[in-house]
């Protein structure tokens, strides 16, 4: 097994490290403070970022994408997580949008889009959860009825990230709702020419990363942005072998942020005469915090690496999702705990950083539903049963 990333890879972690430190870190707390980012705020960090290789690093050349092996992109999504996760969260989740279309978008809407969406001035997102349709997706509600040449989209979606700044949503809804999961496709709608409207939903960490309900109410969609009718839901599984595995590297540099602050901290603060860090106990907790998060990231990038090879990689995406947010709250918690007093308040990022790696125990499928997945792919026995 090589673990080494290559002497570019390296180069470039080293480099957008720097460049995050000094260009984007200053920011956050102010932004974080204020809560979900404007559309004109998201762009003009995207802008910032594009040369690196963010964004477009998921999007084939001949649309302005720079095509980046996904190891590639995950060391962009993790140091990005170690200075904010937000901002990492939405230019992730306008990738997927993209990286949807370039699978499943007729030749006339990827020429039309992903250009635009490679320029970082187009965001999209991905709606599929619903209220009554949250871990089990299979039983959504919102449905797509024909009206000749077009669809009239009704429903609501919720908790959707980007949803209040997207310029287009891909919007999983059902034709056929006896169908099931097979009556299902995603329907891209473009904010300027169909009509929904988005409510921004306050939520307990990754402040500026917006979430938003969107409702759908006779939302007129042309009939050819109806994708992958039949096989909507299929698509949004394989999105997802992506997506958890980057989770995996956003949490592993959300816990490696808490961890740098901890040592500082361990190293600065005296109590007893002599710094915290001489103490075995606070010597323990770091040694732990390490541990979990390098094995963390050890198994995102395992499935991302199998997603490189082109191999299945869908229980290796789900244990790096569960495992390393799961830890990332161990690790977070104990920076904390580090800090003292000074990590329950606001002067210290620590606090921040739990907040962050919390939230993300529930996109993408909850830390359960990703050892259901594990479960039934290793026993070949599904753990959930539909009624
Ligand atoms: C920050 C954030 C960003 C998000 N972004 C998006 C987005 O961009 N697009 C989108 O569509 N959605 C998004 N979501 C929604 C997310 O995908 C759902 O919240 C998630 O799938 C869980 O659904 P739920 O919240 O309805 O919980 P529920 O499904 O109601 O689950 C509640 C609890 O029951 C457990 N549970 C449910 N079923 C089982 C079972 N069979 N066995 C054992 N336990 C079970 C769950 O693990 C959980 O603990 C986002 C959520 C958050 C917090």
């Amino acid at each position: 097994m090589d673990f080494d990333f290559t002497e570019e890879q390296q180069m470039l972690k080293a480099t957008v490290r720097n460049y995050l430190e000094k260009e984007i870190a200053p920011q956050v707390n102010e932004h974080e403070k204020k809560g979900a980012l404007t559309k004109a705020e998201a762009v003009g960090f995207i802008k910032q970022l594009l040369p690196f290789g963010f964004l477009s690093g998921f999007l084939p050349e001949k649309y302005g994408g720079s095509q980046l092996e996904a190891k590639t992109n995950g060391i962009l999504v993790e140091e990005l997580s170690r200075v904010w996760g937000s901002l990492a969260g939405t230019l992730f989740i306008s990738a997927g949008f993209l990286w949807v279309l370039n699978e499943a978008g007729s030749p006339e809407q990827r020429e039309r889009l992903l250009p635009l969406g490679a320029s970082g001035e187009y965001i999209g997102c991905l709606a599929i959860t619903e209220p009554n349709a949250g871990s089990d997706v299979s039983s959504l509600e919102t449905v797509a009825t024909l009206k000749g040449n077009h669809y009239l989209l009704n429903g609501t979606k919720t908790w959707i990230s980007n949803g209040s700044i997207a310029d287009a949503a891909f919007v999983l809804a059902t034709t056929d709702k006896s169908l099931g999961a097979l009556g299902m496709a995603f329907f891209l709608v473009e904010k300027n020419k169909s009509h929904f409207t988005a409510r921004e939903l306050h939520k307990l960490g990754m402040r500026s990363f917006p979430t938003s309900e969107l409702s759908f109410d006779d939302c007129k969609v042309p009939k050819e942005n109806a994708l992958d009718p039949g096989a909507g839901y299929k698509r949004t599984m394989a999105f997802f072998d992506i997506s958890r595995a980057m989770v995996g590297t956003m949490c592993s540099g959300i816990a490696q942020a808490s961890i740098d602050a901890s040592i500082k901290y361990a190293q600065e603060r005296n109590q007893f005469g002599r710094p915290i860090g001489s103490f075995q106990m606070i010597q323990e907790m770091l040694v732990d915090m390490i541990t979990e998060t390098e094995a963390g990231r050890l198994l995102a990038f395992r499935a991302l690496d199998l997603l490189d090879k082109g191999q299945k990689c869908r229980w290796q995406s789900s244990l790096a999702k569960a495992f390393a947010t799961e830890a990332a709250v161990r690790t977070t918690s104990k920076a904390i705990q580090i800090h003292g007093a000074m990590g329950l308040s606001d002067e210290f990022a620590v606090e921040r950083y739990f907040r962050d790696a919390r939230t993300m125990t529930i996109p993408d499928g909850t830390t359960q539903m990703q050892k259901l997945i594990v479960g039934r792919d290793i026993l070949g026995i599904r753990g959930i049963v539909w009624p």
